[in-house]
């Protein structure tokens, strides 16, 4: 077996030890003779499943008890719908600062219910800041406030200074995507209304997503919806309305598991900082071979874009990689150049690795 440096913004690289781990109980989930996929979601083992996860990620995460955790199938594009029928009035107004790609998805999303308003956008400078507060054109009566923490294409991220300065919203919740940076560092949930994220990103597989909400909005009444894609009958279920994706969800808990035992998001918080300042060290060194656009303040941890001088040597540079182990550095398609993606999974090796064949790149072909 030979694994190798997995860039991939997602679905993205996960721990061998989780991988090991599921492989290692796939035919046999601890003694019952049957694969957790393969067991009633409302069997004992399963609910144990269930139940650990949850508590594992209330303790990494540090949730308060005022807030549920929901794990739901269908991906973040489908919560960046549902929260405007679950806590938005029909047709009442909802604030996007939009900062990238993912921004401009979850305004479209919600479009059809909401009057959704651009409250600042960065698009003009090709999402490349965060607009600065000031600016921010908020509506008194919005249902949230949404923001997108990190975002996963134009690489820029809101950090804890951007979020304390977004400071009195007048009791307009915030709520926030973070799909890609989640658990990549400590995080003081109760800023926020509502916290949601695919997994596939930063805590497990795709499939299944999670949604952090404050107790007190599910009073809100929303808009008509069928009994699905309501949270609180969600809620009231315990994530079990339906039949729940169990495989994602028991890889999930393996993930979060992996992380506890690892030290947790103060110590992916260091191991974070020290990859994203390794490869945007390499980036900003290469005297122009290499660049990185985004304002540093803004510049993601953990999806780091970046353009070699020259487009035409990309071919090369992915294939070269690839030779040397590290794939999945393609940019986005919105983008193009390439996109290193550095979640909690990637260790510092892979950048490590990834770093010097850059340097190597840039020797052969500077
Ligand atoms: C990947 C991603 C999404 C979309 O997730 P899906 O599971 O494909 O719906 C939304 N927001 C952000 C920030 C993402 O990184």
């Amino acid at each position: 077996m030979s694994r190798v440096h997995n860039f991939s913004a997602g679905p993205a690289t996960l721990p061998l030890a989780v991988l090991e781990q599921a492989r290692d109980e796939m035919l046999d989930w601890r003694g019952v003779g049957a694969s957790i996929v393969e067991l009633s979601h409302r069997g004992p083992e399963f609910m144990q499943v269930a139940a650990q996860t949850e508590s594992d990620l209330r303790t990494l995460l540090s949730i308060p008890d005022d807030y549920a955790v929901l794990f739901l199938s269908g991906g973040a594009t489908t919560q960046q719908a549902l929260l405007a029928l679950n806590f938005a009035a029909p047709g009442q107004a909802a604030d996007y600062v939009i900062t990238g790609h993912w921004g401009k998805t979850a305004l479209k999303q919600v479009k059809p219910y909401v009057q959704a308003n651009v409250a600042a956008s960065s698009e003009a400078d090709g999402f490349r800041s965060i607009p600065p507060r000031p600016d921010w054109q908020l509506s008194p009566d919005a249902a949230y406030l949404h923001i997108t923490a990190n975002e996963t294409i134009h690489g820029v991220e809101f950090r804890d200074a951007h979020l304390d300065a977004i400071g009195d919203t007048g009791g307009v919740p915030l709520f926030a995507d973070f799909s890609s940076s989640i658990a990549s560092e400590p995080l003081d949930i109760a800023r926020f209304g509502m916290v949601y994220g695919g997994a596939q990103k930063n805590l497990g597989p795709v499939g299944i997503s999670v949604a952090i909400v404050r107790r007190d909005l599910f009073e809100r009444a929303g808009q008509p919806r069928a009994d699905i894609f309501d949270y609180r009958s969600h809620l009231a279920k315990e994530s079990m309305l339906n039949t729940p994706p169990s495989w994602n969800w028991y890889l999930l808990g393996l993930t979060v598991k992996w992380m506890l035992d690892e030290g947790g998001v103060e110590e992916f918080a260091r191991r974070n900082a020290r990859k994203a300042a390794l490869l945007y060290a390499a980036i900003d060194g290469s005297g122009g071979f290499y660049r990185n656009e985004v304002d540093a303040a803004v510049r993601s941890r953990m999806n780091v874009p970046f353009f070699l001088h020259d487009a035409t040597l990309d071919k090369g540079f992915l294939e070269q990689a690839k030779a040397a182990g590290l794939i999945s550095l393609k940019g986005h398609r919105a983008l193009g150049g390439m996109r290193a993606s550095l979640y909690n999974a990637m260790p510092e090796a892979g950048v490590v690795a990834l770093v010097a064949f850059m340097r190597d790149f840039q020797q052969r072909h500077g």
